[in-house]
C-alpha cells in the first residue's frame, strides 16, 4: 500500500516538473505571441496536469467530450503528452475548447451558498433572521414561505463588483436556523475521489500558484524611481525578472528583444476622456484609440505599442503628459502575466465545475493550496530595502517599518498573542506555528502564504484578474468553513501594508478585494473575536491614524500624538474603509470584556480626538472680511464615520455582563480625564486657543439670593465649533450604560472635574445648540450662505443624530445632574440673555432689536426640547429607537396630506428614508393605493389612528409646519370633540424617565432664574401687541404647561409651583397668566392657560383661592366659557386671511406652471397621438378646417389647404403560425376583450401558465420569416394642416437648415421626411382636404340588407353577355361615382368636375398630381395603380388591429376610433373618391378603362371564378372596398359584404383545413383550443361538414379519425372560423363608418356576441345562420364550397402549399418578465459567460442581443443590425433591462423610452440607481403597444426626444 502511495506520488512529481518547464517556455514555444488559441493551449495543459496525464479528464468533462485529448495511447505515465504540441484539435479560432461549462450553482450541500450577486439580481434580506442589515441571500435561496411576516427587504445589485454574497448555510450570519432547500442536499462522498487525482489536483494548484506569483513578483517596476527610468535599467530589470532556474527545472528563461508601451485603468477618468488622450498621444487613427479604451475599460490595461525601449520611453512621455497610467514592459514579461491572466480563470472555472459543486475534498484542497506558503522562497534573506508603499523585500513580504515617536505615549505599545487557529490547518499549511513568525509585531519581512501574495499583488494586478481572483475568494475561500478563520488570520496579518496600498496607490479601488474581504470575513463572530484577542484593532488603529496624521502608515508606536488630521488625508474618501472595518469587528466580536480591559477604548480615544472641535467656525466680524473656510464639509462627513465607530465602541459596553460593569465605570473615567486633560490645555493633540478649547473664566455670580459660579464664553465673541465627537462617545457610554448600572455614571463623570469648572463637558453642548439659534435668526449675516450650510447639515442630515441630538441628550444630562441654579445661570450665559431674565432688555449689548425676539424664540424652543423630547432618556433598544425615528418622521410628513413614496422620501431627512427598516415601518403607518391609470403614481395615506402622534412641537419640525400642524391638529380634535376651536388647546407630552439617572431633567424649571426667565417673556409679550409675538406666546405657555406637570423634577428642589407664584417687582408668572385672561387680544390662548390652571388646580387644590384674592374676575375666567361664540378672535382671523391669500396665490402659480408646462413641454405628447384632440360635440363632422400652423392664416381663396400625412410600412399583419405552439394558442384565444381570460378553458390557463413558468420572458413571436409577418404600406397623420405653398416652402428651408447643423437630426430628408412644425410627428406626403362636412348617411349605405334573395343581382351580372346592360351599368356606376365624390365637396372646387376652371382649381390640380408624384416616389416597390385601394385597405385593417382587446364599452367598433384616426382615413377616403371620379369622367382609351375594372371585378366575385383568387390569398376585405358599391344595380353594401363573407369563410376553411392536416403533432393543443361562448348544436354540424368537404378536396387519404372522433372538434373548428371572420367584419364596420357620419336611425340588437352585433350593424343575417347555408344543399354558399372542394381535387392542390390564415387574437409584443430582475436570475445568469454586458431584448421575436456591442470599425450596432437583418418589422423596440428602458430604433436612428415598469411604490424608477425591485404593469405595457407601436407611433416618439435633445452623443448617455 505504501509502495503504492509512493508511487503515486513520484508520477504526479515527473507530471509537475512537465508542467514547471511548460511554463516557463510558453512565451518562447509561441513566440512571444498571445492570442486565443495560446489560450487553449494553456488551459490544455493546466487539464492534463490536474487530471493526472489525462488519466481522471472525465472528472472534470464527464461525458466524452475529450477523451482521447491527449493522446496518452494508453501510457500510463503520460510521457507521449507534449505540452508544448498542439491537440489534435484544430487550433484556429475555436476559442472555446476546454472551457468547462459553468454549473448551475444553486445547490450548495452542507456549505454556504457565498454567489456572488451580479449587477441586476435580486439581494434578500431579511431583518428578522439576519444577525444584521448585511446578511443577504440570492434569489435562489430565499423562499418566502420561510419568511412570512417577517421583515424582508429587497433590493436590486447596482454594482458589477464587489455586490456581496449570499449568507445562506453560513452558521454565523443568522439569528435562526436559516438554511434552505439547497442546503440540506447531501453531499457526495469524497472517497469516491481516486488519490492520484487528489495529489495532481492539489500539486498542479501549488505549481501554478507559485508561477502566478514568480511572476507578479517581477512587476514592481512601476515602483522604479523616475530617474532610474533609462533604457539599461529596463532592460536589466526585466533580464532579473528571469524565473528561478532551481525550482523550475534548470530551463533557461530568455528574455525577448522587443517591448510593449502598457497603458492601465484608472477610475479617474471617463471613457470619452481617455479616448481622447490617447488619441492625442498616440496620433493614430481614433477608431484606434476607441480600441485601446475598449480594452482598458473591458480588460485593465492594453497593449498600445510595440518596440525597443528607447523608442517606448519617448512615447510613453508624450502620454505620460496626458496623465494617462504606462509602463513599459519586455514582450516576454506582458506574454506571462497574459499566463496568468488564463491560469486564474482557469482555476475560477474549475471551482464553478461539478467537481469542485459536489464533492467537499476539492473545495478543501484549493483552501490549503492558497493557504500554504509560496513554494520557494523560505532560503531568501531580507534586504536592506526601505519600506516603501506595495514593494516587496527580496521576494518577502515586508512589514510597516517600526519607528518609535516622541510623542508617543506608553498605552499604545501592545503584546501579540498568537493566533488561536487549527493546529492540524497550521501544519497543513505551515502557518502560525510559533509566536513571532509571520505575524507578531516585532518581525522581520516574512515568506507569507499564497494568498497573502495574491493579496499584496493585487494592486499589480489589472481590474479583469482582480475581478477573478476577488470572485474565487469569496465563493471559494472564504465560504470554506474550516479555512475561513486562517484566510482571515493571514489577511489581518498583513492589513496595514494593504490598506496602505488601497489609501494610497491603488488606481482602482473600486475593484479592490478590501470591501468583499472585510465585510464577509470580520462581520464573522469567531473572525472578529479572533481579531480583538490577537491585539489586531491596535495595528488597524495605527494604521489609520498614521494615515490620518502623516499620510503614512505606522505600527502602534509610531502613533503621535503631536500631529493634526491632514486635510489631503481627509478629503481621500476611501478611509472611512478602515473604519468600518473596525466597526464590524468591534459589532461582532463576543469577548466584549476585552476591549475594556487593555487599552483599547484609550487608543481610540486619540482617534477620536483628532477629530474633536474641528473646525471652527471663522468670523471676521472686525475686519468685515467675509469668509469662512470650506474644509468643514470634509469634517462634518468625517464626523459620522467617526461617531458610529465611537457608538458601536459604547453599545459593546452596554453588553458587559453584569459583574464587569465596573470597566464601564474605568473607561468613563478614562474619556472624562481626557476630557479634562483638553479643557486643561494638556492634551498634545489640540492646541488651546486655535479650537475652541480655550482656558474657561470661571467667575462667581450672586444675586436673587443665588451664590454660584458660572464660566464666561460668549458664543458671539468666541470660538465654536460644532463638532465634538469625544463628547458624541461621552453621551453613548451614558445613554447605553446608565440604565444597567447601579452607580449613577452621570454622578461619577462630574466627579471628574474637580478643581474646574464642574460643568464644562456639558457647555460644548449648549455652545453649539445656541450657535445654531444665532444662526437661524440671522445673527451671522456676515458668514451668508456657508454658515446656513452648517445649520443645515448639523440639523438635517445623518450628522443631525450624532451632532445636534446628543448636544440635547447631553443638555439632558446637565439638567439631571447638577444644581437647578448653577445649570440656569449657565444657560442663560450662554444664550446671553442675562439682562432679559433681570429685566433689563433696554441696554441690551449681544442682540439688537431684530434679532432679540428670535433668540428668546429659540431659547424657548430649547426648553419644550429639555422637557418633551425624551427618546433617549428611556433606556429603549437600538431597533425600538431606529423605527420611532423613522416612525415620527413618516407620521409628521404625511400628516398633511397623502403622498407617493418619492414625495415622502424627499420630505424625511435622508438618511432616515435610507434605512433599511423604512419601507416596513412605513408599510405599518400608511395605506397604500397603487397607481390606476398610465401616469400616476402609487399614494400612501397616514393611518387614522396615527394622526393622535401628531406633535407640533417635534423637535425636527420647522416652525412654518409647526403652525400647520397646531392647526391639524386642533382641527381633528374639533372634528372629534365637537368644541369650538377657540376652546381647544395642544397637550405638551411629557413623560418620567424610567432610569433614576435622568429623573431629573425637568429639575431646571424651580430655579429662579428660570421663573425670572418666564416673568420677563410674559411681561415682554404683555408689553407689546399679541399679534406680533404670536410664536412667543404660544412657546412660552407651552413651556409652562410642560412645566406644570413637573413630571421629571425631583423632590429635591423646590416645586415649579412654587416659582409660579413667586412674585418679582409685584408679579409673577402665575398673575400674568392671569392678566392676559381678562385681555381680549390674547383671547386665543385662554383656552390654553385655563389648561395649565387647570393642571395645577388639580394639584395644588387651593391655587384658585390663593389667585382670586388678587384676581377676583380669575375663577369665573376659569370656568370654562360655555356662551363663547364662535366668533373667530381677531388674531385668529388676521392669520386665516393671510393664509388664505397665500394659498390664493401658490395656485394662481401652479396654474401657470402647469399652462406653461403644457405649452412647453413635448415630452406629455408622445404619450399618444390619440388623446390630443377630440371632436366637439357637432351635429356632422367636420373636416380640419382651414387653419394653415406655418402662416396661421385662416382660409384663403387662392390657396389650397391640406394635411400632412405619414405613409410608412408596418409589420402588424401578421399570420397564424401553425406551427408554433403558444403563438397559435395565443391567436385563437380572446379575440376582443380587454379580458380575454373570462372565455379561457382550463386546458388554456394550465397551459399559459405552465409556459410563463418555463420561459421568463416571450416566447417571441416567430417573426424572422415572411411566412408570418406581412409588411404592407399603411397611412397615419398628426391630423396638422396648412396650405400647400407654405409646405413647399418649409420643405426647403428644412433642407438649408440641416446643412448648418451636425447633430442628429430626427428626419431622413432624402426619404423626403419632415416633422409637422406644430407636434413634431414624422410625415412625408402632404394631402388635400377639399372637403367641408361629412353628413353622408350611414342607415342609407346600410339600407338595404342582405336577406333572402341577397345574391340575386350577383347572380345577373355573372351571366352577363348583352353589351348595352354592361355600359348601362357602367354609366350608373359613373354617375354614383361622382355624385359620390361631389357630395360634401366645398364650393370653390366644384367647378372641378364640370370641365371648367379657375385658379384654385388648377393649383387642386397640381396639388393632386404632386400627392401621386410623391406616393410613388416613397413607396416603390407597392404597385401603384392609381387606385388608392389598396392603402386605404391597409390602413383600416391596421387601425383595426390597434383596436383589438379594447372594450366598446358598449358603443360600437367606430366609436373607439380617434378623432384623429378617424380625419385620416376619412381625408384618405374622400381623396380616393376624387380620384375614381376623375377616372371615371376620363376619355375612353384602347386599356380597359375604370368602368371596365369595376364591372370586371363584380363578375369575378360573383362567379366561380372568384376561386383561385382566394385559394392564393386574395383580401376579401380588400375585394370589398375595390368595388366601388353600386347601390342603383342592387349591389347594395350588406349584400356585397355579405358575399365577400362568403368567400372570406370558404378561404378560412380552406386554410385552415391545410394547416391542420399539415401540423398533426398540435392536433391535441387545438382540439384544447378555447370556444366562442354561444355556440348551438348546429353549429357543429356545419363545421365539420365544411372541414370534411375541404379535406376532401385537399387530401382524402389523410386520417384525421383522431380529430373529428374527438366531440371538441366541431365546436374547436366552428369556434376557429368565427374567430377568423370577426376581423373581417370589424373593418366592414369601420370602412362604413368611415364613409358615412351621420349614423342616425341605426339600430343595433343588444347583449349578442361580438359577431353578431357587427352582422346586425351591417344588415346581414347572424353567422350562425350563414353557416348553415353551406350545408343545405342548393343554397347558394353550399354550391361555393362543392365548387371549391372540385376545383381542389381537380387541381391536386394537397396542403404542402396551404396558404395562411390572418392572425385573429390581439396582436401583441411578447410577454415581459413579471419582475425586471427575473430577466437576470432566471435567464441571462444561467450562462454565467454574461456577467457584464447590456443585454436588449427584442420585443418582436424574444432575441437577445448585446446593446452596446459592434465590431470595431463599423458604426452599426447590434439593435440595429437585428433590426435590419433578422427581424421583419418596420422599427426595434428593445427591452433594456439593466437601465429598465425601452429601446425604440428607426431608420438607424433611436432614442429610450420608458419602460412599463414599477417599483413597489407604484413609481416609475427614474434612476435605476436606487435599486429596487420593478414590478410589470401589464396595462401600460398594453397601452404602451397600442398606442406607440400599433398606431405607428415610434418614429414620433424617436423624433420628438431627439427634437429634445440638444446632443445625443451616443448611448453613452444612459
Ligand atoms: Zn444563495
Ligand atoms: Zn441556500
Ligand atoms: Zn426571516
Ligand atoms: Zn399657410
Ligand atoms: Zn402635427
Ligand atoms: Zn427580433
Amino acid at each position: 500500500m505504501i509502495q503504492r502511495m509512493q508511487d503515486i506520488w513520484w508520477k504526479t512529481l515527473r507530471e509537475l516538473d512537465a508542467l514547471k518547464r511548460y511554463l516557463v517556455l510558453c512565451p518562447q514555444t509561441y513566440d512571444y505571441k498571445f492570442d486565443n488559441s495560446v489560450r487553449k493551449l494553456i488551459r490544455r495543459a493546466l487539464f492534463h496536469a490536474v487530471s493526472d496525464g489525462g488519466q481522471y479528464l472525465a472528472h472534470f468533462f464527464p461525458g466524452e467530450q475529450y477523451e482521447n485529448g491527449f493522446e496518452t495511447s494508453g501510457n500510463v505515465s503520460g510521457e507521449a503528452f507534449e505540452y508544448g504540441s498542439s491537440p489534435k484539435y484544430d487550433s484556429g479560432s475555436e476559442s472555446d475548447d476546454w472551457v468547462l461549462t459553468p454549473q448551475a450553482r444553486a445547490a450548495h450541500p452542507r456549505r454556504p451558498c457565498a454567489r456572488v450577486f451580479l449587477k441586476g439580481e435580486p439581494i434578500y434580506r431579511c431583518l428578522t433572521c439576519g444577525l444584521d442589515e448585511t446578511c443577504a441571500m440570492c434569489a435562489d435561496c430565499y423562499d418566502a414561505d420561510a419568511h412570512k411576516d417577517h421583515v424582508v427587504y429587497i433590493n436590486i445589485c447596482m454594482r458589477s463588483n464587489n455586490g456581496g454574497t449570499c449568507d445562506c448555510g453560513d452558521p454565523e450570519a443568522w439569528v435562526g436556523d436559516v438554511k434552505c432547500k439547497h442546503y440540506t442536499k447531501e453531499q457526495k462522498s469524497d472517497k469516491d475521489i481516486p488519490v492520484p487525482l487528489q495529489a495532481s489536483l492539489l500539486g498542479t494548484l501549488e505549481v501554478v500558484l507559485d508561477y502566478v506569483i514568480d511572476v507578479m513578483n517581477g512587476t514592481d517596476i512601476c515602483y522604479l524611481s523616475e530617474k532610474h527610468q533609462t533604457p539599461a535599467a529596463f532592460i536589466d530589470h526585466s533580464n532579473s525578472c528571469d524565473l528561478d532556474p532551481a525550482y523550475y527545472e534548470l530551463v533557461p528563461d530568455p528574455n525577448s528583444e522587443q517591448y510593449y508601451l502598457m497603458l492601465y485603468n484608472d477610475y479617474v477618468r471617463h471613457y470619452r476622456d481617455a479616448v481622447q488622450r490617447i488619441h492625442m498621444a498616440t496620433r493614430k487613427v481614433p477608431e484606434f484609440a476607441e480600441m485601446v479604451a475598449k480594452e482598458i475599460e473591458k480588460y485593465g490595461k492594453a497593449k498600445v505599442w510595440s518596440g525597443t525601449v528607447k523608442e517606448l520611453l519617448e512615447k510613453q512621455l508624450s502620454l505620460g503628459a496626458t496623465g494617462l497610467h504606462s509602463l513599459i514592459r519586455s514582450h516576454r514579461d506582458v506574454f506571462r502575466e497574459d499566463m496568468c491572466d488564463e491560469i486564474i480563470r482557469w482555476i475560477k472555472s474549475i471551482t464553478e465545475s461539478a467537481f469542485f459543486q459536489d464533492y467537499q475534498l476539492p473545495r478543501d484542497v484549493l483552501c490549503r493550496a492558497f493557504c500554504s506558503k509560496w513554494g520557494h522562497g523560505e532560503n531568501r534573506i531580507p534586504d536592506d530595502y526601505p519600506y516603501q508603499t506595495g514593494r516587496m523585500n527580496n521576494g518577502l513580504i515586508p512589514i510597516i517599518p517600526r519607528v518609535r515617536s516622541h510623542h508617543n505615549p506608553d498605552y499604545w505599545n501592545i503584546e501579540a498573542k498568537r493566533w488561536e487557529l487549527p493546529e492540524d490547518i497550521c501544519l497543513e499549511c505551515s502557518y502560525n506555528l510559533e509566536a513571532g513568525r509571520e505575524n507578531d509585531f516585532q518581525g522581520e519581512p516574512f515568506v507569507g502564504s499564497r494568498f497573502q501574495y495574491l493579496l499584496y499583488f493585487d494592486i499589480r494586478f489589472w481590474s479583469s484578474v482582480r475581478a477573478t481572483l476577488h470572485s474565487i475568494y469569496v465563493t471559494s475561500l472564504i465560504s470554506n468553513l474550516r479555512y475561513k478563520n486562517t484566510i482571515s488570520c493571514q489577511y489581518v496579518d498583513i492589513y496595514p501594508s494593504i490598506a496602505d496600498m488601497f489609501l494610497r496607490v491603488d488606481r482602482e479601488p473600486e475593484t479592490s478585494f478590501m470591501c468583499d474581504l472585510s465585510t464577509q470575513l470580520f462581520t464573522t463572530p469567531t473572525d472578529a473575536t479572533a481579531i480583538v484577542k490577537h491585539g489586531d484593532l491596535t495595528r488597524i488603529l495605527s494604521t489609520i491614524y498614521g494615515f490620518l496624521t502623516m499620510d503614512c502608515i505606522v505600527p502602534p508606536e509610531g502613533v503621535d500624538l503631536s500631529k493634526q488630521v491632514l486635510l489631503s488625508s481627509l478629503n481621500n474618501r476611501k478611509w472611512g474603509q478602515v473604519f468600518f472595518d473596525l466597526g464590524y469587528i468591534i459589532n461582532r466580536n463576543e469577548e466584549t470584556r476585552l476591549l475594556f480591559t487593555g487599552n483599547f477604548v484609550r487608543q481610540a480615544c486619540d482617534v477620536i480626538a483628532l477629530f474633536q472641535s474641528r473646525p471652527i467656525v471663522v468670523r471676521a466680524a472686525k475686519e468685515h472680511v467675509e469668509f469662512e473656510s470650506n474644509d468643514y464639509t470634509l469634517y462634518f462627513s468625517a464626523l459620522s464615520v467617526i461617531c458610529r465607530f465611537s457608538e458601536a465602541i459604547a453599545k459593546s459596553a452596554s453588553k458587559l455582563p453584569h459583574a464587569d460593569f465596573f470597566l464601564v465605570e474605568s473607561t468613563l473615567t478614562t474619556l472624562v480625564d481626557l476630557l479634562s486633560s483638553i479643557d486643561k490645555g494638556e492634551y498634545r493633540g489640540i492646541v488651546p486657543g486655535t479650537l475652541d478649547v480655550a482656558p474657561s473664566l470661571v467667575k462667581q455670580w450672586s444675586g436673587l439670593g443665588i451664590n454660584a459660579i458660572v464660566s464666561e464664553y460668549p458664543v458671539h465673541l468666541q470660538n465654536v465649533s460644532f463638532l465634538h465627537p469625544l463628547h458624541s462617545f461621552f453621551s453613548w457610554l451614558i445613554e447605553l450604560c446608565s440604565q444597567k448600572t447601579p452607580q449613577n455614571l452621570l454622578a461619577l463623570a462630574n466627579q471628574q472635574y474637580v478643581g474646574m469648572y464642574p460643568l464644562l463637558p456639558y457647555d460644548y453642548s449648549l455652545r453649539s445648540i445656541v450657535l445654531l439659534a444665532q444662526i437661524k435668526v440671522g445673527f451671522w449675516v456676515r458668514n451668508g450662505f456657508s454658515i446656513k450650510n452648517q445649520l443645515h447639515i448639523y440639523r438635517h442630515t445623518s450628522v443631525r443624530e450624532c451632532g445636534f441630538m446628543r448636544d440635547v441628550f447631553l443638555c439632558q444630562s446637565l439638567t439631571s445632574s447638577y444644581p437647578p441654579d448653577d445649570v440656569c445661570l449657565l444657560f442663560f450665559y450662554r444664550w446671553s440673555l442675562m439682562p432679559w431674565v433681570s429685566g433689563q432688555v433696554q441696554n441690551y449689548s449681544v442682540y439688537d432689536k431684530a434679532n432679540l425676539p428670535g433668540i428668546v424664540e429659540e431659547c424657548l424652543n430649547f426648553f419644550v426640547w429639555l422637557l418633551t423630547e425624551n427618546m433617549h432618556l428611556k433606556g429603549l433598544s437600538e431597533d425600538y429607537l431606529t423605527r420611532t425615528v423613522i416612525r415620527k418622521e413618516i407620521i409628521h410628513s404625511l400628516c398633511f396630506q397623502s403622498l407617493s413614496f418619492s414625495k415622502i422620501v424627499s420630505e424625511v431627512p435622508e438618511h432616515v428614508a435610507n434605512l433599511k427598516k423604512f419601507e416596513a415601518v412605513l408599510k405599518d403607518l400608511a395605506l397604500y393605493t397603487p397607481p390606476s391609470g398610465l401616469n400616476d403614481a402609487g399614494i400612501y395615506k397616514l393611518k387614522e389612528k396615527y394622526f393622535d402622534e401628531v406633535d407640533p412641537y417635534y423637535i425636527h419640525l420647522t416652525s412654518n409646519k409647526r403652525d400647520d400642524a397646531i392647526k391639524l391638529v386642533k382641527e381633528r380634535i374639533h372634528k372629534r370633540t365637537r368644541k369650538p376651536l377657540n376652546d381647544i388647546y395642544i397637550e405638551p407630552r411629557v413623560s418620567e424617565s424610567n432610569i433614576p439617572a435622568f429623573a431629573g431633567a425637568g429639575n431646571f424649571t424651580t430655579s429662579i432664574l428660570f421663573a425670572k426667565f418666564l416673568h420677563s417673556t410674559l411681561n415682554y409679550t404683555l408689553q407689546g401687541d399679541a399679534t406680533n409675538n404670536e410664536s412667543i406666546i404660544d412657546l412660552v405657555l407651552h413651556v409652562i404647561h410642560a412645566c406644570a406637570y413637573e413630571k421629571s423634577v425631583t423632590s429635591t428642589y423646590r416645586s415649579f409651583y412654587n416659582i409660579m407664584m413667586d412674585e418679582h417687582d409685584g408679579s409673577s408668572v402665575a398673575s400674568y397668566m392671569c392678566h392676559m385672561l381678562t385681555i381680549e387680544g390674547f383671547k386665543s390662548y385662554h383656552s390654553k392657560i385655563r389648561g395649565i390652571f387647570g393642571v395645577f388646580v388639580s394639584k395644588y387644590q387651593d391655587v384658585a383661592d390663593i389667585l382670586s384674592q388678587k384676581f377676583p374676575a380669575l375663577k369665573k375666567a376659569l370656568e370654562v366659557d360655555a356662551t363663547a361664540t364662535g366668533a373667530e378672535p381677531e388674531a385668529e382671523h388676521k392669520r386665516r386671511t393671510a393664509k388664505e391669500r397665500r394659498e390664493r396665490v401658490m395656485a394662481e402659480f401652479k396654474k401657470k406652471q402647469s399652462q406653461f408646462a403644457a405649452t412647453n413641454k413635448v415630452d406629455t405628447m408622445d404619450e399618444s397621438d390619440v388623446e390630443m384632440v377630440e371632436a366637439d360635440e357637432a351635429f356632422a363632422w367636420k373636416f380640419p378646417e382651414e387653419h394653415c400652423i406655418l402662416c396661421q392664416m385662416p382660409s384663403a381663396e387662392e390657396e389650397v389647404f391640406g394635411i400632412i400625412s405619414h405613409l410608412s410600412n408596418a409589420a402588424s399583419f401578421r399570420k397564424v403560425p401553425f406551427n408554433d405552439e403558444f403563438w397559435l394558442t395565443k391567436a385563437f384565444t380572446g379575440s376582443s376583450d380587454e379580458d380575454s381570460h373570462g372565455e379561457l378553458n382550463e386546458a388554456t390557463r394550465t397551459y399559459f401558465d405552465e409556459v410563463k413558468a418555463k420561459s421568463v420572458f416571450g416566447p417571441g413571436f416567430p417573426s424572422t420569416s415572411l411566412d408570418n409577418v406581412e409588411s404592407r404600406p399603411v397611412l397615419s397623420s398628426c391630423g396638422h394642416g396648412m396650405h400647400f405653398t407654405c409646405y413647399k416652402n418649409y420643405l426647403v428651408n428644412i433642407k438649408s437648415r440641416q446643412n448648418q447643423i451636425t447633430r442628429t437630426v430626427p428626419e431622413n430628408t432624402e426619404d423626403r421626411e419632415f416633422l409637422c412644425p406644430l407636434c413634431k410627428a414624422v410625415n412625408n406626403v402632404f394631402v388635400p382636404v377639399l372637403w367641408n362636412v361629412n353628413n353622408k348617411s350611414l342607415s342609407e349605405l346600410l339600407s338595404r340588407d342582405a336577406d333572402g334573395k341577397w345574391h340575386e343581382p350577383f347572380d345577373r351580372i355573372a351571366v352577363i353577355e348583352d353589351e348595352s346592360l354592361v355600359l348601362e351599368i357602367q354609366e350608373k356606376i359613373k354617375d354614383e361615382v361622382i355624385a359620390r365624390a361631389k357630395h360634401c365637396v366645398k364650393s370653390k372646387y366644384l367647378k372641378f368636375f364640370e370641365a371648367e376652371t379657375s385658379p384654385v382649381v388648377e393649383k387642386c390640380v397640381i396639388v393632386i398630381e404632386s400627392v401621386f408624384h410623391g406616393l410613388q416616389k416613397l413607396n416603390r416597390p407597392f404597385l401603384f395603380d392609381g387606385d388608392f385601394s389598396g392603402l386605404v385597405v391597409n390602413t383600416i385593417e391596421s387601425v383595426e388591429i390597434a383596436l383589438r382587446g379594447v372594450s366598446p364599452e358598449g358603443g360600437q367598433i367606430f366609436d373607439q376610433l380617434s378623432h384623429q384616426v378617424l380625419t385620416n382615413l376619412r381625408v384618405w377616403n374622400e381623396f380616393r373618391n376624387l380620384n375614381s371620379a376623375m377616372l371615371a369622367m376620363k376619355e375612353e382609351t384602347d386599356l380597359p378603362s375604370f368602368l371596365d375594372d369595376v364591372v370586371a371585378n363584380y363578375q369575378i366575385l360573383a362567379s366561380d371564378e372568384m376561386i383561385p383568387c382566394i385559394e392564393q390569398g386574395a383580401d376579401l376585405f380588400e375585394s370589398l372596398v375595390s368595388c366601388h358599391i353600386v347601390e342603383t344595380s342592387g349591389f347594395s353594401y350588406p349584400r356585397t359584404v355579405r358575399l365577400c363573407l362568403m368567400w372570406h369563410i370558404l378561404q378560412t376553411a380552406y386554410s385552415l383545413t391545410s394547416q391542420i392536416l399539415q401540423n398533426m403533432p398540435l392536433w391535441s393543443r387545438i382540439l384544447n383550443l378555447p370556444l366562442v361562448s354561444n355556440l348551438e348544436a348546429n353549429d357543429l354540424v356545419c363545421a365539420l361538414y365544411v372541414f370534411e368537404t375541404m379535406k376532401n378536396g385537399l387530401s382524402p387519404e389523410i386520417d384525421v379519425s383522431n380529430l373529428t372522433g374527438s366531440p371538441q372538434f366541431g365546436s374547436v373548428f366552428y369556434s376557429m372560423l368565427v374567430k377568423c371572420c370577426v376581423p373581417y367584419l370589424r373593418r366592414c364596420a369601420i370602412w362604413a363608418y368611415v364613409q358615412c357620419d351621420n349614423h342616425s336611425g341605426i339600430a343595433v340588437e343588444e347583449c349578442l356576441s361580438q359577431e353578431n352585433q357587427l352582422c346586425s350593424l351591417l344588415r346581414i343575417p347572424p353567422l350562425t345562420e350563414i353557416f348553415s347555408t353551406f350545408v343545405t344543399s342548393g343554397q347558394y354558399e353550399n354550391q361555393r364550397l362543392h365548387s371549391f372542394a372540385s376545383y381542389l381535387t381537380r387541381n391536386n392542390l394537397n396542403h404542402i402549399n396551404a396558404s395562411k390564415v390572418e392572425y385573429p387574437g390581439i396582436i401583441s409584443l411578447i410577454n415581459l418578465p413579471e419582475r425586471m430582475d427575473d430577466f437576470f436570475t432566471r435567464y441571462y445568469y444561467k450562462d454565467l459567460n454574461h456577467e457584464n454586458a447590456d443585454p436588449a431584448v427584442c420585443l418582436f421575436c424574444g432575441a437577445v442581443v448585446q446593446i452596446q456591442g459592434s465590431s470595431i470599425g463599423s458604426r452599426i450596432g447590434q439593435c440595429n443590425l437585428h433590426v435590419e437583418k433578422e427581424c421583419i418589422s418596420e422599427c426595434g423596440i428593445f427591452l433594456v433591462p439593466r437601465y429598465c428602458t425601452l429601446l425604440l430604433l428607426w431608420k438607424g436612428k433611436g432614442s429610450f423610452y420608458k419602460a412599463p415598469y414599477l417599483d413597489p411604490h407604484g413609481e416609475l424608477d427614474e434612476e435605476p440607481r436606487h435599486g429596487k425591485p420593478l414590478y410589470l404593469n401589464q396595462k401600460r405595457y398594453n397601452a404602451f403597444v397600442r398606442n406607440i407601436w400599433l398606431n405607428h407611433g415610434v418614429q414620433n416618439a424617436i423624433a420628438r426626444n431627439l427634437e429634445s435633445v440638444i446632443d445625443i452623443g451616443g448611448w453613452e448617455t444612459l
